[in-house]
């Protein structure tokens, strides 16, 4: 700070010898002293006295001497802050290195030394770019700014450090400038927050990015593609019957299934693929690319097949292996949405079709199924009013003695009769209701028709049928599910022994203890079970065994080609005869021509059920067709003749 001090003085001091001399030649003698006084002062500032005579009589004088007594006062005050602060440098806890202005270390304090880890003599000649970095090619001496930055330190032992810098730029007493770089240790601070940053970023138990992070980076991806005029996509993938694995070998093999996928994933991902685990068993595929639409697709295809065929391995569990399969849906940017959000629901919607298919497999999104998707949306919201409307109906199906001929059974269908859509079939709206709760208020509603139905029909016939009803696997998962039904039958005064519960395989197999309990206490009561859409499982019988079954249906897709399909014709019979050696009924559903029913008889089916004996009907047409049929004037008598 002193150099431009002494400019100053210097220009001062000459001005004012000039107007000395001046006035040693042409002013009053009164003059001389205090001129004196002042070239005294300003050759010698840090002893002369500051007392300026005043003279008020000559401003010029009075102007000259108050700025010389300034400048003096100036001069003191800067020679004493230099003393303090090469005091206040050594003593600081900031470490400080003071360069010239191409880096080179002339001084450090000694924070400094110890920060660093060695005796100034080692610092001293070397260059600040050797100790302190910013990440960037350039020189820290050019990144001189006025606000604090982050940089690392290196240490003498050669790790290193996070600092936080400032850097001022000063003039020394001989004029020339330097650096000082005052460096304060972020370290602790910085490493919590990496920390934190990482923990908030990344999935803990798989470590690859969680939602957020993932969302971040698609974003950021759709940023890029959308400068670029490159391509993003999202795949979306959820591994196929997760809670399978969790129920059946817990929480802790399900969670090493999860590390599995997300380990496999990693190993097979190329560069510039980015995986993510959205929630659950839910992951994500980031790609992006800049070849043709085709090519882009075709890579994203053969990626996917990858995939499918690295998951798809099994993997152990406690000595055991496990099989996993996952589902893939696809969104493009820009084709299937130009958003985080957009794509995200997209892929979402492929993926469902993907599940819808089977599982296991790849769908590319299409514009039909968000159509699809909202569609869902729309039939859940209105099913939940359909109570309120009385929109549903139930119709019921007769099932055929083959050896009598007569009806001996019958089972009730749920259909949903919207105002302007007319008759709508379980298929649309039966699944919807089980991704939600509503599937138990239709199971209490059907249930509770059947019952009222049941009723009116007594009075015109002395023993009608027995019923069969189907069941959801949520159904039998409430916690009062044998109250309600037991209080049901209390309320229309119903034997249980005129119903039939049919239940499909998975939904048996889902939870066995609970529900052979269950079961056992419904087959107590007299109602009876049967095994819906039988075949289509994977259970075997001897599993099936430990239920109270009383029938088994056999599923239509067998029955189809029954006439026509050796394999086919085989499953049914060696069913039939496998079902009569369990005592068990055996019942053919989806019967639709005389083929079919004449090998039925043939093979010694107990039921048939189908279209060659009318469409489901209402409860009152069936109990007319019930009444006729005791009365021997049934209209498919001759079927059977
Ligand atoms: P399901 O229990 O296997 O019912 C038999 C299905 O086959 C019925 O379809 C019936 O109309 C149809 N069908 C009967 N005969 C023939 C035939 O000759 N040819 C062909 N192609 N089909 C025939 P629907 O009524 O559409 O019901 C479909 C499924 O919805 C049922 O399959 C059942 O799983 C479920 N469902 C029906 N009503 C209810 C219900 O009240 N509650 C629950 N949870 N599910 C129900
Ligand atoms: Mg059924
Ligand atoms: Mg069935």
């Amino acid at each position: 700070p002193w150099g431009i001090g002494r400019w100053f003085l210097a220009i001062i001091g000459t001005a004012s010898a000039v107007i000395a001399i001046r006035a040693n030649r042409q002013l009053p003698q009164l003059w001389l002293e205090p001129i004196k006084q002042i070239i005294n002062i300003l050759e010698n500032p840090r002893e002369a006295s500051t007392d300026l005579p005043e003279d008020r009589t000559h401003p010029e004088l009075l102007r000259l001497t108050s700025a010389a007594a300034r400048l003096v006062d100036t001069q003191r005050e800067a020679g004493n802050s230099n003393i303090r602060i090469d005091e206040v440098l050594a003593s600081m806890s900031e470490a400080l290195f003071v360069t010239d202005l191409t880096g080179n270390i002339e001084y450090v304090n000694s924070a400094a030394e110890q920060l660093i880890g060695c005796a100034s003599e080692t610092l001293i000649g070397e260059t600040i770019d050797d100790w302190i970095s910013v990440g960037t090619d350039k020189p820290v001496a050019a990144t001189a700014v006025a606000r604090p930055f982050e940089a690392q330190l290196r240490l003498h032992d050669g790790s290193t450090l996070f600092i936080s810098i400032v850097v001022s730029r000063i003039a020394t007493e001989t004029d020339e400038e330097r650096l000082i770089f005052a460096a304060q240790n972020i370290d602790d601070r910085k490493k919590a927050e990496q920390r934190i940053r990482y923990l908030a970023r990344t999935d803990s138990l798989t470590k690859i990015p969680n939602r957020m992070q993932f969302q971040h980076l698609l974003q950021q991806s759709i940023a890029r593609a959308k400068r670029s005029k490159q391509y993003a996509a999202l795949i979306y993938l959820d591994i196929d019957r997760f809670k399978d694995i969790n129920d059946t070998f817990g929480h802790s093999a399900g969670d090493h299934a999860l590390e599995t996928f997300a380990e496999r994933l990693l190993a097979l991902l190329p560069e510039g693929t980015t995986p993510g685990r959205l929630a659950g068993d839910e992951f994500g595929v980031l790609v992006t690319g800049n070849s043709s639409q085709s090519e882009f697709e075709e890579r994203l295809r053969s990626l996917a097949n990858q995939i499918l065929g690295t998951i798809g391995q099994p993997f152990e569990v406690r000595e055991e292996e496990v099989f996993m399969t996952t589902s893939l849906g696809v969104a493009v940017y820009p084709r299937d949405g130009y958003n985080v959000i957009d794509l995200i629901r997209n892929a979402d919607a492929a993926l469902y079709e993907a599940k819808k298919a089977g599982g296991n497999c790849l769908e590319f999104y299409s514009h039909d199924m968000n159509v699809e998707a909202a569609e869902r949306l729309m039939i859940k919201s209105r099913l939940r009013r359909a109570f309120e409307h009385d929109e549903l109906r139930l119709h019921y199906q007769p099932k055929y003695g083959l050896k009598s001929g007569r009806i001996e059974g019958a089972e009730a269908l749920i259909r949903w009769d919207q105002p302007d859509q007319g008759l709508l079939f379980p298929s649309d709206f039966i699944p919807l209701a089980e991704e939600s709760n509503l599937i138990v208020q239709v199971g209490d509603w059907v249930l509770d028709k059947v019952c009222a139905d049941y009723r009116r029909w007594q009075e015109k016939v002395p023993s009608p049928v027995r019923v069969s009803l189907n069941l959801s696997l949520r159904q039998l998962q409430q916690r009062r599910f044998l109250e309600k039904v037991r209080e049901t039958f209390e309320a229309h005064q119903i034997s249980p022994t005129c119903l039939e519960l049919e239940i499909t395989e998975t939904t048996l197999m889902e939870d066995t203890d609970r529900t052979i309990r269950i079961l056992d206490s419904l087959y107590g009561m007299g109602l009876h079970l049967a095994i819906d859409d039988f075949g289509t499982g994977y259970s075997s019988l001897s599993a099936l065994q430990q239920f109270p079954i009383s029938a088994l249906k056999i599923d239509q897709s067998f029955v189809r080609d029954v006439a026509i399909d050796r394999d086919d014709a085989s499953f049914v019979r060696t069913i039939s005869q496998m079902g009569h050696s369990l005592g068990q009924e055996v019942v053919a559903e989806g019967v639709e021509s005389e083929e079919q029913l004449a090998f039925l008889r043939a093979e010694q089916c107990d039921f048939a059920q189908g279209h060659l004996f009318g469409d489901p009907m209402t409860g009152e047409e069936f109990c007319e067709v019930l009444v006729s049929d005791n009365e021997g004037t049934g209209k498919y008598r001759t079927l059977f003749a």
